[in-house]
């Protein structure tokens, strides 16, 4: 077999996609497993999008579409990010992808090479650091701390910055901390940006998961200065429950647009046509599926929170956005599980709670959470009874 590229050598696989495709292949066996691995909404998609995308298969529109798009679907998405912000955005500057990862992905690999810095907030989403180590650029980690529930500190972000700095990725609401930065501190993150000249890559793919009190705005709105640097990434997966359509789009500076939209032109052609009828649908549609699933995901936020929370040894902030949970389990680290596994680091203890109390949850150490595991909210009521009740078992008996 011939070398590869070294790059490719430092890829590790997806903890999310594997503990997904774990999970369901333990359920197809028969299994009795409860996930909260999956950040992957439970609801049905919307009837309405389903509609869209039957009657585009009906009309025949199964061809090849524009390497950036269908027309009508950069419209809808430039409208949209124009409402949130990126004030005056024609569609031209607008890419319809693959999921909000090939957008995300895409945006990387035309933006860094070798030499090049991307600055990451911890706990992050873990496919930031393996993007950017796929172009061979560096990624630089600004620590925040669950004692401030995750809250950037702008000064640690400055101080982060060097000459070498390409871009920064904000995730808010955040994935796997939920945590929606405060106004005052994106607009600290839009005046470092602008200062420096650095895009902001900002991930606001789960823009319909803020909880009252917190709000979503876009990054775009309260950072007006970054405006020419600031790269809006959506997509439907989250909030119309689509994971499996794959569709997310981008919009912001033209010649990062541009250069994107010539590397998916080559790499993919981009998503199905099909697919994009959906997303039209759903982008065009009623917003009332969106409310209704944000209540329920609001009320098992606070079933699992509070059940979290009454496991001694256990510290869970409360997150205000998104769909996960990330509790400190620390006390348990350097013990032993109920059936006498040794859990020296927080990936052996999700092992653990997988094989003895039939529950996936992530380890969280490939988050940059290595003393947390992260729990998915994002299925319903009786799940979450029934998972809480084993990890209660599980954890009271650590030994
Ligand atoms: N960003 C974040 C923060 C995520 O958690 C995810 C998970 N799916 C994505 C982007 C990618 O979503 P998709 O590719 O399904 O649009
Ligand atoms: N983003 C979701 C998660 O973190 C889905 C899996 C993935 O894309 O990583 O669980």
């Amino acid at each position: 077999m011939a070398s590869f590229a070294r790059h490719a050598g430092s890829l590790h696989e997806s903890a999310t996609m594997n503990l997904i495709g774990r999970a369901k292949a333990m359920r197809a066996a028969g299994i009795d497993v409860v996930s909260f691995g999956a950040g992957e909404p439970d609801f049905d998609t919307p009837d309405h999008v389903k509609e869209a995308a039957i009657a585009a298969i009906r009309e025949g529109f199964t061809k090849y579409t524009p390497a950036a798009g269908i027309p009508e679907l950069r419209e809808a998405v430039a409208r949209k990010f124009a409402a949130d912000g990126l004030t005056g955005l024609p569609a031209a500057r607008t890419i319809i992808g693959i999921g909000a990862k090939s957008v995300l992905f895409d945006a990387i690999t035309v933006l860094t090479e070798e030499g090049d810095e991307v600055v990451v907030f911890s706990p992050y989403w873990l496919s930031y650091p393996e993007m950017v180590a796929s172009t061979g650029a560096r990624t630089v980690y600004v620590a925040t701390d669950a004692a401030a529930n995750y809250v950037i500190d702008p000064d640690r972000l400055a101080a982060a910055v060097t000459p070498r700095t390409k871009a920064i990725i904000l995730n808010s609401p955040g994935n796997p901390t939920g945590t929606v930065q405060p106004d005052d501190v994106q607009r600290a993150i839009g005046r470092i940006a602008a200062k420096h000249g650095i895009v902001v890559i900002s991930d606001e793919i789960y823009e319909h998961l803020a909880y009252a009190p917190a709000r979503f705005t876009s990054f775009a709105r309260l950072a007006p200065d970054a405006g020419d640097l600031t790269l809006l990434v959506n997509g439907t997966s989250k909030a119309y429950s689509m994971t499996g359509w794959r569709i997310g789009y981008a919009g912001g500076p033209k010649e990062l647009i541009d250069r994107m939209i010539r590397l998916q032109g080559h790499a993919t052609s981009g998503p199905p046509g099909i697919c994009q009828r959906a997303a039209l649908a759903a982008l065009t549609g009623p917003t009332a599926p969106i409310e209704a699933m944000r209540r329920s995901f609001d009320a098992r936020r606070r079933l699992m929170v509070d059940a979290l929370c009454r496991i001694p040894g256990i510290a869970c902030p409360v997150p205000d956005g998104a769909f996960y949970a990330l509790p400190g389990v620390a006390s348990f680290l350097g013990r032993t599980s109920p059936a006498g596994r040794p859990l020296p680091d927080v990936s052996a203890l999700s092992e653990a709670v997988l094989e003895e109390a039939r529950v996936a949850v992530v380890s969280g150490e490939p988050f940059g959470a290595p003393t947390s595991i992260r729990l998915s909210y994002a299925c319903n009521e009786d799940a979450i009874r029934k998972g809480m009740e084993r990890l209660s078992a599980f954890f009271g008996q650590v030994r």
